[in-house]
């Protein structure tokens, strides 16, 4: 429900799921510039409670909610001494309350990973738009999400920067004279280094993305080319087109950030500097356009466009997800399940780096097969992919350390 004021177009209610991560502070970035167009309704966080106190402090949210318990407290007591009238609430339901608020017209989904499942839900359900940055929740569930969207007059924008490139270079309705999807990625930190030395690398190494400034989980995601991967499996729900329809093209650069060929030839891209707040900026405004704050690109500082085609033995996780998503749902959980335990094992110094496809491609072999009609079948693979991933790592990990 838009908030009225007299005299003023109403502003929008928006719920910012993540807002203390990486797209969450793009997406602030990008409303303090238009106070006048958008309302900050309520703003989410697992832990960081110092810098939800700060946004809170600069946005007045109705809402603040931290998941952890012992954060959402130290929270609302630094508020209250503050004198706000933010309400604090605290644990996983809250997250989906907030999505389906009332008074919240646009949700930020920008949870990173399955924990993101329930609240951008939640959000489809209520017939928000849903400004979807959290892939995972859509790998995890595609059908069952897309029908919730459908069946609730929700409205789907995509955050991703590739798609929603792909979503501006599409045709205005349906999807005719489309012959194929060009998804770019810019084949992360490791396109070029020599593959016998890929079980060096460290965590640090692994998140230094050479264009992108992101949040640590899809960073690694990049560094293996999981994030293109689980990004074709993303396309292939929200374009509604099968895998064999996406082809992945690398693109050092990162300034063409996905293009869509026709049948007649022609191929259009969408460009841009590597910044987040543009597809941001996009989605709130859609079908309009507002200011992002992004620089416009300078096409006589492009020194070069290179393009080159996925090496799958460099990248085995990127052909994990294409044959997951031809396998079926479970299959597709199971991906996503394995990775995350994997980045976080990776990140915390427990398996090595080519120890990440290795723990996937264990999950592929054991998960069922067919597709989740339910909500519960879709979380029961998820833990058990889970299980199996952290067993897998029990019994394989090495004995000498890990950089
Ligand atoms: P970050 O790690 O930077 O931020 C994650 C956010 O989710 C934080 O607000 C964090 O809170 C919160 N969070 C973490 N765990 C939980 C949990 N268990 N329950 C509730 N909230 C939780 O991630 P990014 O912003 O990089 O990515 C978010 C999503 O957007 C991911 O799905 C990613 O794939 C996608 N994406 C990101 C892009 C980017 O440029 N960063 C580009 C395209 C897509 P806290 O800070 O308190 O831990």
């Amino acid at each position: 429900m838009a908030v009225e004021q007299a005299g003023q177009t109403p502003k929008k209610g928006i719920t910012v799921l993540g807002a203390t991560g990486s797209i969450g502070l793009s997406t602030l970035d990008v409303l303090a510039r238009h106070p006048n167009d958008y309302q900050v309704i309520a703003l989410t966080a697992n832990t960081q409670t110092d810098v939800l106190f700060q946004q809170c402090q600069a946005f007045h949210p109705k809402y603040a909610v931290m998941v952890d318990e012992a954060s959402a407290e130290a929270l609302a007591e630094k508020l209250n001494a503050a004198g706000s009238s933010t309400e604090v609430l605290s644990g996983a339901a809250a997250l989906e309350q907030v999505a389906a608020l009332p008074e919240t017209d646009y949700v930020m989904a920008a949870i990173v990973g399955a924990a993101g499942l329930l609240p951008s839900l939640a959000a489809a359900k209520a017939g928000k738009r849903v400004m979807l940055a959290n892939k995972e929740a859509l790998v995890m569930s595609g059908k069952l999400f897309m029908d919730a969207v459908r069946d609730n007059g929700a409205e789907l924008l995509p955050i991703d920067s590739e798609h929603n490139a792909i979503f501006q270079s599409m045709p205005v309705q349906g999807k005719a004279g489309v012959k194929r999807i060009l998804l770019t990625g810019s084949g992360g930190p490791f396109r070029t280094r020599d593959i016998d030395t890929l079980h060096e690398v460290t965590p640090a190494q692994a998140v230094a993305h050479p264009n992108w400034s992101m949040g640590q989980k899809i960073s690694v995601d990049s560094a293996t080319m999981m994030n293109k991967g689980l990004e074709v499996i993303e396309a292939c729900w929200l374009f509604d087109v099968p895998s064999s329809q996406i082809q992945v093209v690398i693109h050092p650069q990162s300034t063409i950030h996905s293009m869509v060929s026709y049948i007649d030839g022609s191929v259009i891209a969408q460009l841009g500097n590597p910044d987040m707040r543009t597809p941001i900026a996009y989605a709130l405004a859609w079908p309009q356009r507002i200011d992002a704050g992004v620089d416009e690109l300078d096409f006589f500082q492009l020194a070069r466009l290179d393009f080159e085609a996925p090496d799958f033995n460099r990248f085995p996780c990127l052909k994990f997800a294409y044959d997951a998503h031809q396998m079926g749902g479970y299959a597709s959980i199971a991906l996503n399940a394995a990775n995350e335990i994997a980045v976080e094992n990776f990140l915390n110094h427990r398996i090595n780096f080519t120890e990440i496809p290795q723990l996937i491609e264990n999950a592929l072999e054991q998960a069922s097969s067919g597709t989740p009609l339910v909500l519960e079948d879709i979380l029961i693979q998820d833990a058990d992919s889970r299980e199996q991933a952290r067993l897998w790592i029990k019994n394989n990990k090495k004995q000498t350390t890990v950089l």
